[in-house]
């Protein structure tokens, strides 16, 4: 680390709330080239909080160091993000993808049977290929490397092949450029076990579409195994073609669901004794997180990690986490559910947010932009107003229940593929839950 950002931290501990220093500072990486301090920090988001609110705070700690360092804050390349294609147009396994690293609980308990069953059966299996599918976070990618795993373990021979899709699409169009799609797909076609992650971005992309048809007719007939991850079930993916939907469902397909409260408490419980976070939860404050944190695993972790920084940096010696540290840490992420919130409030904040007015959202107007602002207020009175679908159209210019449907949906998918609208989306909700 930096020398100067060293002695800036201990400065900082003091001057800013410990909450706010464990959270936004304490992730900064700091890289000193004589002239220039780079802080880099993990999202946009972070970067963004930093800027805004302690840039004033950083910049005074650094002169006080050193005088004639420049400040610059940005984005980090993504540390975290999973190796890219190696030549040999795969990524290896993460370590730490296995069987024993799963909790089981009945969110995952037959998708969990299933794939273990497959991975020990690898060659005659019944069940080719398998699909395990399922909303963000649940441990779908953890599962279907569990079974390459396991199946290695039992023969080291076997040739296990794990592509996330968008490899697979870059592989093929870059083999398309230099000529060597041949190649590829012999390559695809030597494996035993073909792990394919998140076949659904599939969706629209032609030339990968056919020839990923022909690798999965090769291995098929060769009875070789294919497991997939899949958002949705694969029937219904978009710009799918019919004959891959139907190699597809002929297939064993298992949804993975949001692990249940003891599941996510039993959850944060083992990753707790992690080496790498190493805190000491009772079942009692594991279950309060839990209550709190219901979406998926990845934010239980991420919920950990927030956790772990503010105990380490606040140097508490008490040998077991209580209720009020667990509040003081994670702060906004474990406040009640904001639920039954007016709709004239929720217009408000919405309209505000896009720089509109209250009648806008209301008008006739199709402009893009009226029409999205229109669309998540929408969406934002579903979650958090008990009122009907009938009842919040007329919130909203006489707007009849389908049309009120068409916004829910047109928003959840734009939730999941489109950062902007989700830190949008975010913010609003935050706004609502601070009225
Ligand atoms: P997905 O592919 O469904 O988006 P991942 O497989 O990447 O989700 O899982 C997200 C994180 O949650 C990973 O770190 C994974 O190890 C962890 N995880 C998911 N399910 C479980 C579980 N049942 N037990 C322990 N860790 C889990
Ligand atoms: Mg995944």
């Amino acid at each position: 680390m930096s020398q100067t950002w060293a002695q800036c931290l201990k400065t900082l501990k003091d001057t800013i709330p410990l909450s706010q220093y464990s959270v936004w500072v304490q992730p900064l990486k700091a890289i000193e080239d004589g002239k220039t301090l780079s802080l880099l920090a993990p999202t946009t988001q972070v970067k963004d909080y930093v800027n805004k609110n302690l840039k004033t705070q950083i910049k005074s700690a650094v002169a006080q160091h050193n005088k004639n360092l420049q400040i610059f804050i940005g984005v980090a390349p993504n540390i975290n993000s999973k190796p890219s294609v190696n030549k040999q147009h795969s990524t290896p396994l993460f370590e730490d993808y296995t069987f024993d690293n799963l909790v089981l609980g009945s969110a995952n308990q037959m998708a969990y049977g299933a794939t273990k069953q497959i991975a020990e059966n690898i060659k005659g299996s019944p069940y080719n290929p398998f699909i395990i599918y399922g909303g963000s976070g649940l441990g779908k990618t953890h599962l279907m490397q569990a079974a390459g795993h396991l199946a290695k373990a039992q023969n080291k021979n076997l040739k296990v092949l794990y592509v996330p899709l968008m490899d697979f699409v870059r592989n093929i169009t870059s083999s398309l450029r230099h000529n060597t799609i041949e190649d590829i797909k012999a390559f695809y076609q030597s494996a035993d076990l073909l792990l394919v992650d998140d076949i659904h971005l599939i969706a629209g992309k032609e030339k990968s579409q056919e020839e990923f048809f022909h690798i999965f007719n090769f291995l098929f007939n060769g009875k070789k195994q294919i497991i997939f991850t899949c958002d949705q079930p694969p029937k219904n993916i978009k710009s799918l073609e019919e004959r891959l939907k139907t190699r597809f469902s002929q297939g064993l397909n298992l949804h993975l669901t949001p692990p249940e409260l003891e599941m996510r408490a039993a959850i944060l419980l083992k990753k707790s004794q992690n080496e790498k976070i190493n805190i000491n939860l009772t079942e009692d404050v594991a279950l309060f997180i839990a209550g709190h944190i219901t979406s998926n695993v990845r934010d239980l972790e991420g919920a950990l990690l927030k956790l772990k920084a503010f105990i380490d940096f606040s140097e508490m010696d008490q040998p077991f986490v209580s209720k009020e540290v667990v509040e003081a840490a994670l702060g906004d992420l474990i406040k009640p559910q904001i639920k039954n919130i007016d709709v004239n409030d929720i217009q408000k904040e919405v309209a505000k947010h896009y720089a509109l007015t209250v009648s806008d959202l209301s008008s006739k107007s199709r402009k893009q932009h009226t029409v999205l602002a229109r669309q998540v207020a929408i969406y934002i009175c579903h979650e958090l107003s008990p009122l009907s679908l009938n009842k919040i159209g007329k919130q909203f210019g006489n707007r009849d229940h389908s049309t009120v449907i068409h916004a829910i949906k047109k928003i959840k998918e734009k939730l999941l593929e489109n950062n902007e609208i989700k830190s949008d989306y975010d913010l609003i909700k935050l706004k609502l839950a601070n009225l």
